[in-house]
């Protein structure tokens, strides 16, 4: 079964119309075709219009950091995935870590999230990964277990796309290495469909995505800091293109 890698920029909440149209004009220059791997940035919410028009009719795909769990109604300062939609999006990141933490979502609201995108005919990405105290406590498959659990409850992982993010490796400059990202993802596609894109996300950069690519059950990542310098997001796209992955 072969698996289209998938690179994923978030941009997280960092941005400005001047600072994107150069980053996207530079992005493109530097993949112009895209050979052998999708490649998508999640962007804030006001400049999905901006990325939409910018990128629509090339291979750059787009989507949001987060999304509503209900369909519409009275929440304010929220976003339905339907709204997303309407904007383009393709994917959508539920449960990253930082959401998790900062804003206390819960693996039930994060399922729900999931089921709401789904609904609305997004990719969800599911960002699941543990602390380090609770790597350290030798608890890292209960927990991507436990988070994975919880979204499969609320439907099908069919079409979804599963990040593991070891909390302790985003943004800190301390990556896994590969043969530990390897381990969690082979545990992790026993729970999920063989089709199933399972990226890697945590301080990946051009100097070690390529090694990270290379394991069996890495399909691509999901790329932070690095994704807002177009150079080098450029080149862990190109990376995760040069080799086919099958099962
Ligand atoms: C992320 O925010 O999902 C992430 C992986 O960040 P970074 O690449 O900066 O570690």
């Amino acid at each position: 079964m072969a698996r289209t890698r998938l690179v994923a920029g978030n941009w997280k909440m960092h941005g400005s119309r001047e600072l994107n149209r150069a980053l996207l004009d530079r992005l493109l220059q530097e993949i112009p075709g895209i050979k052998g791997v999708e490649c998508a940035v999640c962007v804030p919410f006001p400049y999905l219009g901006q990325v939409a028009e910018r990128l629509a009719g090339t291979a750059i795909v787009w989507g949001a950091q987060n999304v509503s769990e209900h369909a519409q109604g009275a929440y304010t300062g929220e976003v339905s995935a339907a709204m997303l939609a309407e904007f383009g999006c393709r994917y959508v990141i539920v449960g990253h870590s930082e959401r998790r933490q900062l804003y206390a979502e819960s693996d039930a609201l994060v399922a729900a999230k999931f089921a709401a995108a789904q609904r609305a005919g997004l990719v969800p990405i599911l960002c699941v990964g543990e602390t380090l105290a609770e790597r350290d406590a030798g608890r890292t498959r209960q927990v991507v277990e436990r988070q994975l659990a919880a979204a499969v409850q609320r439907g099908s992982f069919s079409g979804a796309v599963l990040a593991y993010e070891p909390v302790w490796a985003i943004g800190t400059g301390r990556n896994a290495t590969p043969q530990q990202a390897q381990e969690v993802h082979g545990f992790l596609r026993g729970k999920v469909l063989p089709e199933t894109r399972i990226v890697y996300g945590g301080s990946v950069k051009p100097q070690n995505a390529a090694a990270m690519f290379a394991m069996p059950d890495v399909d691509g990542g999901l790329i932070g800091g690095a994704s807002l310098v177009a150079q080098d997001f450029a080149a862990i796209v190109r990376a995760a293109g040069t080799q086919k992955v099958t099962t």
